[in-house]
């Protein structure tokens, strides 16, 4: 098997792009692919402040690695979210990274604020992924502020944006499909864009691409993730691209090509009604309701916590 592009002995074949490459050929095209998502999707330009939100898995740190290689500004933010040895090794390969290439790393700890998530799924009854969801978003928008950036990037890959696709059509989850695009514009002055600059990038790829370059991710997944839903359709499109190469690909970029529009609310349903937005009495930052998700999620919090140990002080001690 030889290189597509110089004829030299290839290491790594790309059935959905038809190609073989070698080494130094296959991270050349890697960091091509991206710059032209960057691009063509006017993501943000080398003027841009980019907080590239990293968990320390091998996406968001190739990710890292390419933008800063490629010349942006990078700000890296790192959310230990608590949940045990998988956070702290999370944690630990992110500041590794960040330390042995001199990048500005920002790590916020969610244990701090008794907020992690082990704590929140105790605390409530919502799944694990679904507070998860919410926190992030609320301190990724919040470090944006903070560290003065334009833009928030994230490393998710062609196969996570693939499997949402579709469980968003076996749903018809409208709203969802609207949402769902390698750029989201900032629906208020106090957040900014949001981007996927990996979408059109699959996981083997991005593993390939971290393999060569030496970098030493977390390998192992979330412990939540385990019977994720997402995780089987992951696995029927692995079966589609298996007996048709390029079938992620062109599905999710036809659907932000020809599709995703015809989801986007009309503005008689309040789409990017700016004025329609307040100010969330917890945090600050913008929000429909008195509180934002991320406040309501944390006040029910506190409200569960402060009730058990109620219920615990009241207890009568039992004898030893
Ligand atoms: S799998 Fe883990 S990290 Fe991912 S959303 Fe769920 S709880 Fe959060
Ligand atoms: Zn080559
Ligand atoms: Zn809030």
């Amino acid at each position: 098997m030889k290189c597509t592009r110089c004829r030299e002995p290839a290491e790594v074949k790309l059935r959905a792009h038809n190609s073989a490459f070698c080494r130094a050929c296959f991270l050349f095209f890697f960091q091509r692919r991206v710059a032209r998502a960057i691009e063509h999707e006017r993501m943000f330009d080398t003027s841009s402040r980019v907080l590239v939100a990293v968990s320390g898995g091998k996406d968001s740190l190739a990710l890292w690695e390419v933008l800063a290689n490629d010349g942006y500004q990078t700000v890296g933010f790192h959310l230990a979210l608590g949940i045990g040895a998988y956070s702290e090794r999370s944690r630990a390969r992110t500041e590794a990274f960040a330390a042995a290439r001199g990048l500005e790393l920002h790590v916020r700890a969610l244990a701090d604020e008794s907020l992690s998530i082990p704590d929140v799924m105790g605390a409530t009854r919502r799944p694990a992924c679904a507070a998860c969801g919410t926190i992030k978003r609320h301190y990724f928008d919040a470090a944006a502020l903070e560290h003065g950036c334009d833009v928030i990037a994230t490393g998710h890959n062609l196969d996570d944006e693939a499997a949402r696709l579709l469980g968003n059509v076996l749903h018809w989850q409208t709203d969802h499909l609207a949402r769902q695009k390698p750029v989201m514009q900032p629906r208020h002055e106090k957040f900014v864009r949001k981007v996927k600059p990996l979408y059109l990038t699959s996981e083997f790829e991005t593993a390939t691409y971290a393999f060569m370059r030496g970098i030493d991710y977390v390998v192992e997944e979330c412990p939540n993730a385990v019977g994720a839903t997402q995780l089987t359709y992951k696995s029927v499109l692995d079966r589609l691209e298996d007996v048709s190469p390029g079938t992620k690909a062109g599905f999710v970029r036809d659907f932000v090509a020809r599709a995703s529009d015809a989801f986007a609310p009309k503005p008689a349903e309040g789409a990017g009604d700016v004025a329609a937005i307040g100010t969330c009495g917890g945090c600050g930052m913008p929000s429909f309701g008195t509180l934002c998700s991320f406040c309501s999620l944390r006040a029910e919090v506190d409200r569960k916590l402060a009730k058990r140990s109620q219920t615990a002080s009241a207890a009568p001690a039992t004898e030893a």
